[in-house]
């Protein structure tokens, strides 16, 4: 739609941040816009429409995502959060980096079984994707989808995340 096609032009270009060589997405000048981020946010569920209890955002732009979509699906919200930030983690998972690693946490408020859509802005090698996966199912709940914004498809990310991910728009590196 047409709403889309403007949504993808506002995503924002920083070449070498940050660090040299990287061309850095900024979803935030989509975010700031009302109609982007409605035709975005409904955009992001279209394909799992009933499917899904509940939505898990990912730290921290896929948090401003999960609140948008939350509220037009009536549904409740999930923050996966950076390690370290939550009082009484129920789940952790770690995973590898370029250099080093990073790992995740969320709180313990799925019921068994409740069907989780996960939400980031952007794809790029599927590791902290795939991560979010595996603390769903940690924590005995149901991974109903995956959905970002933004795919980098040259990064392969869909090896690691699944061939299923729902990517609204797709760029090469
Ligand atoms: P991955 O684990 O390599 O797929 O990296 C995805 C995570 O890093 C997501 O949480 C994104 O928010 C963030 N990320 C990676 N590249 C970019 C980018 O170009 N713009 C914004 N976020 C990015």
């Amino acid at each position: 739609t047409d709403a889309l096609a403007r949504a993808e032009s506002l995503i924002d270009l920083t070449p070498d941040y940050p660090e040299p060589g990287v061309l850095f997405r900024d979803v935030s000048p989509l975010l700031a816009d009302g109609d982007a981020v409605r035709a975005v946010s409904e955009a992001l569920i279209e394909p799992f429409r009933g499917g899904f209890d509940i939505v898990g955002g990912i730290e921290a732009r896929g948090f401003l995502l999960a609140g948008y979509v939350a509220a037009i699906a009536g549904v409740g919200i999930l923050p996966i959060r950076k390690a370290g930030k939550l009082p009484k983690p129920a789940a952790a998972v770690s995973y590898a980096l370029e250099y080093g690693s990073a790992t995740i946490e969320a709180p313990g408020v799925l019921r068994p079984g409740e069907r989780v859509l996960l939400l980031d802005d952007v794809l790029a090698t599927g590791g902290t994707l795939a991560a979010a996966q595996r603390l769903v199912r940690d924590l005995g709940a149901e991974v109903a989808g995956s959905a970002v914004v933004l795919e980098l498809v040259d990064l392969g990310g869909r090896a690691h995340a699944g061939d299923d991910v729902h990517a609204l728009f797709a760029a090469r590196e």
